[in-house]
């Protein structure tokens, strides 16, 4: 391959400093000539080589850390890399980031370059390239293990399978197209075919509304008449003070959330303003955004005092301190005590239950993102025009832009123009 001139660049990948360790990444073409100019040596590719790290332009040592090279294609990128594997203190860090900035052709990575060289190289398709931002981002157990699936390119083998089999179905119709003189017409599209890749991609469509509330969360919307004790329930779930208590009805003005991790799956608990009728319009807007946020809940929790509300969602009767109900679960309504906490576990355990529930499914979900979802709806639905197609050429022409459709969700075709929103998203050294 010719030499192509793309600079190389260099970032620190680990977290923000002062740290135990801090690794600085470099890759490009002059990567092995920065591990000359600092330690003095070519380490030996994937070898951890303890070195002295000096500043080129004075000599100076800078730190004493590893070096790790990995020699190209064979690496993250696709492009030579050096790893510097130092202690992870501010002054560190910077030293070494100075002395690399001096170093000519070299420059500091943007936001996600080195994934997106990774992508560029063909080392990983978008789909992977989102697990991983997925990864980073995965603050719950089932978080991880989707993200994981995606980064270690559950989607991607599957859409390859799935391209492989468009290219048979379109060379059939395009051999029925060369020979469309010839009698039996029909005989070369696999209609069987066609429909079963069809059901496939639909199948995992089906799972994709859960893959989607695994990544970005579930959402349970707390309402109920002022001073019921709303925003002291979800301290209670929180064990922290998040939400604004207070004596005076319809003090909590504004939208709080808060996020849950239960039983590894994420929750976020959305705090309401006081749902009534008021002539203040700041709250009046409270009111709104409440009633919106709860309306698009995957959950209501609709708390009440001493007496169960009759109102849509799940009863949660609070201030059972004050009455004559005990705490727990009884008839479909949990009765608890944020003063108290009596009873906050048996919501909590009520509430990963219903988490649980609502993110089951026979397989994991492979689709996380709209993006994915929506070029695989459009895959499907070119491949319903096909079928329902009777001309041999349109029905070629409906394969071509099926397969282009699913293209999109790897990254193969047409995605120019969102690579800088994905990739744009990742921090500086990923
Ligand atoms: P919100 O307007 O529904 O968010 O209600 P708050 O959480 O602000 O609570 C209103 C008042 O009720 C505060 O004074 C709380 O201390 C009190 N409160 C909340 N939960 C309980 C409870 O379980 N028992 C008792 N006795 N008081 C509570």
């Amino acid at each position: 391959m010719p030499a192509r001139p793309t600079a190389t660049v260099y970032a620190l990948s680990s977290g923000r400093p002062p740290a135990g360790v801090a690794v600085i990444r470099v890759s490009g073409q002059q990567a092995f000539d920065v591990a000359w100019k600092l330690a003095g040596r070519r380490p030996s590719p994937r070898v951890a080589t303890l070195v002295d790290l000096r500043d080129p332009a004075d000599g100076s040592l800078i730190d004493r850390g590893l070096a790790l090279a990995f020699a190209a294609p064979a690496s993250f990128t696709g492009e030579d890399v050096v790893e510097f594997h130092v202690h992870g203190g501010p002054a560190v860090v910077d030293a070494l980031l100075r002395a690399l900035r001096q170093i000519a052709g070299l420059r500091l990575a943007e936001p996600g370059e080195f994934s997106r060289r990774a992508f560029e190289n063909g080392k990983l398709d978008l789909t992977q390239a989102e697990g991983l931002a997925d990864l980073i981002d995965a603050q719950t157990e089932t978080q991880r293990r989707v993200a994981l699936g995606l980064a270690g390119g559950a989607l991607r083998e599957r859409a390859e399978v799935w391209r492989a089999a468009m290219l048979r179905l379109l060379a059939g119709v395009e051999a029925e197209i060369d020979f469309s003189d010839e009698d039996d017409v029909d005989s070369d599209f696999d209609r069987a075919g066609t429909l079963s890749l069809r059901d496939e991609i639909a199948a995992t469509l089906t799972r994709a509304a859960i893959g989607e509330r695994i990544r970005d969360g579930l959402t349970v919307a707390v309402v109920g008449e002022p001073n019921v004790g709303k925003s002291s329930l979800i301290n209670g779930l929180a064990r922290r003070d998040v939400a604004i208590v207070s004596d005076v009805a319809g003090t909590t003005r504004d939208l709080i959330e808060v996020a849950l991790d239960l039983a590894g799956v994420p929750v976020t608990l959305v705090d309401t303003a006081g749902l009534r009728e008021t002539d203040d319009p700041v709250e009046a807007e409270g009111v709104r955004r409440a009633k919106a946020r709860a309306a698009a809940a995957d959950l209501v929790l609709h708390v009440g005092e001493c007496t169960p509300s009759s109102a849509v969602g799940q009863p949660v009767v609070n201030k059972v301190d004050l009455g004559s109900e005990l705490p727990g679960f009884r008839d479909g309504i949990i009765y608890v005590s944020a003063k108290t906490g009596a009873g906050i576990d048996v919501l909590e355990n009520w509430l990963a239950d219903w988490a649980g529930r609502a993110i089951r499914t026979d397989e994991p979900p492979i689709v996380t993102r709209e993006r994915q979802r929506r070029a695989l709806e459009a895959t499907v639905a070119y491949l319903n025009e096909a079928l329902d197609q009777s001309d041999a050429v349109l029905r070629a022409e409906a394969l071509r832009l099926s397969g282009r459709s699913l293209g999109q969700v790897t990254g193969r075709v047409g995605v120019e123009d969102i690579l800088d929103e994905i990739f744009g998203r990742f921090c500086i050294g990923k």
